[in-house]
């Protein structure tokens, strides 16, 4: 299933492993020079609006390649990313390659891009953004900020107000992964998230009744609570129905489509447009 973690990519980070140690000083030079050597890329994973039937977001990923072409996991380069403070550069580059490619074109209405609390904390993260906007004439409408649910993030008063600054400048914002820590329901007494992503980890246990109870009592509480909900990692047909049946506002997953660079995502998009029967054409 795990085909993201197969053959083509170095080996999973072990910090007791004398040659993890190795990799990863190799992995935190690598990403200083990963944006001048055109190592790093973004990838668009769709997201399908389940009222619609339309492709109305796309989740970004961040790619990085060795020098020998291996691709290298976010999983095991965002957190050293996150430790050097390569991050933030990275970061910026991220959003502004997302307005670029995939905004600026109008290949989907939203784009998400994923960010670290490291960003959140650094003073004048939302001027660079609001700055990256300026330069690219993309609407902060446009775009929306994934927060994951940590363990390590304390929601202190600098990201409350860096949120609330994004939010000014039209930025909605996410929460990822809800569900896998502990932060996440005290977030969302203290954050207006726009939309809650329910962590994929949820759909594995949906076979079973307890499962599916437990899922539809997370999805009331995030309702109840007036967010949008996408459920991730959706991958069979049964899985979409029940996603139809619980009245889920989005859902992203292999099912829905894989995460691919902007070139094919946008002939995807127009491929599925083609499918979803309206009466209109698709606007694209
Ligand atoms: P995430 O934000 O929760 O992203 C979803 C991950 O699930 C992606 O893995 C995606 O490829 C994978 N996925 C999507 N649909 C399915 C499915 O149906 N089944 C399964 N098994 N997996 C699915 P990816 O690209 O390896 O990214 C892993 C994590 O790395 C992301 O989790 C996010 O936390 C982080 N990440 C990726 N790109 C960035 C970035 O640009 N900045 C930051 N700060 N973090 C990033
Ligand atoms: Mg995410
Ligand atoms: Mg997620
Ligand atoms: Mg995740």
């Amino acid at each position: 299933a795990a085909k993201a973690s197969g053959r083509n990519c170095a080996k999973l980070f072990d910090p007791n492993d004398p040659q993890s140690s190795d990799e990863s000083e190799n992995i935190a030079a690598l990403l200083k020079i990963a944006i001048d050597q055109n190592l790093v890329s973004m990838v668009y994973q769709p997201i399908r609006n389940l009222s619609s039937g339309r492709i109305d977001a796309a989740e970004a990923l961040m790619r990085l390649k060795m020098l020998d072409g291996t691709s290298v996991p976010p999983s095991l380069f965002i957190p050293i990313a996150e430790r050097t403070g390569a991050i933030l550069e990275l970061g910026r580059w991220a959003v502004k390659t997302v307005c670029k490619e995939v905004l600026a074109n109008s290949l989907v209405p939203v784009a998400s891009v994923n960010v670290s609390p490291i960003q959140l904390k650094t003073p004048g993260f939302a001027a660079s953004i609001a700055a990256v906007l300026g330069e690219t004439g993309v609407a902060g409408g446009r775009l929306a900020f994934e927060i994951t649910e940590g363990l390590e993030m304390e929601m202190n008063s600098d990201i409350l107000r860096c949120i609330s600054d994004l939010k000014m400048l039209g930025i909605r914002i996410w929460l990822d992964d809800f569900g896998t820590g502990f932060a996440g329901l005290s977030w969302l007494r203290l954050i207006d998230f726009d939309t809650v992503k329910i962590d994929r980890s949820f759909l594995h246990d949906c076979n079973t009744e307890r499962g599916k109870a437990m899922l539809q009592d997370i999805i009331s509480l995030v309702r109840n609570r007036g967010h949008k909900i996408l459920v991730e990692g959706v991958e069979t047909d049964s899985q979409l129905s029940l996603m139809h049946k619980f009245r889920i506002d989005q859902v992203q997953g292999y099912h829905v489509g894989r995460p691919e660079p902007a070139a094919r995502f946008r002939t995807s998009v127009i491929e599925s447009a083609v499918t979803v029967r309206t009466s209109k054409p698709a606007r694209l």
